[in-house]
């Protein structure tokens, strides 16, 4: 969307759910956070990638700031116990799979982010959503949170995913 469609939303939102209200808008931020399901670099040639410009970014969400504390302890660990950081920092792989099914799902227009969303937060625990959206929920949690999702279209998506994954490793 454009800034304009997102000013017209925010003062929808804010006057038709939070208000009547006056207020005043005493900051701005504008931005695009890269989506992708990419392979970043960590580290090359004694240099650090950090935050989204290290893979950073979770692909389905654009949240980020999480993901940089734990990379960042990761690299002051490593630093601290003297290691050469050579290594990226791995996601595990099923996430990478999950996270390529959503944006599978949302860049084929299959569902709407926010008919996901509402979903997901009316029939599960908020905590295990977000355990979930940092990459840290169990398998066991994970069938719980699809059950809760149209089963179908996961379930297709995830497939095609699967197959790009395996087989020729193309990224959305
Ligand atoms: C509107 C918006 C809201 C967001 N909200 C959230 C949120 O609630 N939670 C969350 O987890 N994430 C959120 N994000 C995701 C966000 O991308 C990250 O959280 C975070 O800003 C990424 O930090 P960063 O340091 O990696 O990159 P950035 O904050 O983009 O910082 C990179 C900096 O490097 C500079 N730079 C780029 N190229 C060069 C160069 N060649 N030489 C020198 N400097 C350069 C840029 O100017 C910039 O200042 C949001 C993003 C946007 C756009």
């Amino acid at each position: 969307m454009g800034e304009k469609e997102y000013d017209n939303e925010l003062k929808a939102y804010i006057e038709k759910l939070l208000g009547p209200l006056s207020y005043d808008i005493t900051e701005e931020e504008f931005g695009i956070i890269p989506m992708t399901n990419q392979d970043f670099p960590t580290y090359r040639n004694g240099i650090y990638f950090i935050g989204t410009a290290g893979g950073q970014t979770k692909a389905s969400t654009g949240y980020t700031f999480r993901f940089i504390q734990k990379q960042a302890g990761e690299i002051v660990n490593e630093l601290i116990s003297d290691r050469f950081f050579s290594q990226n920092i791995k996601t595990k792989k099923r996430f990478i799979f999950y996270d390529s099914t959503l944006l599978h799902i949302l860049s084929n227009n299959l569902l709407e982010g926010k008919i996901i969303f509402s979903k997901l937060f009316k029939k599960n625990r908020a905590d295990i959503i977000f355990k979930f959206l940092d990459n840290e929920t169990s398998i066991s949690e994970e069938i719980k949170l699809l059950n809760s999702l149209p089963k179908m279209v996961f379930l297709k998506a995830g497939f095609i995913e699967l197959k790009k994954m395996i087989f020729n490793r193309k990224k959305s």
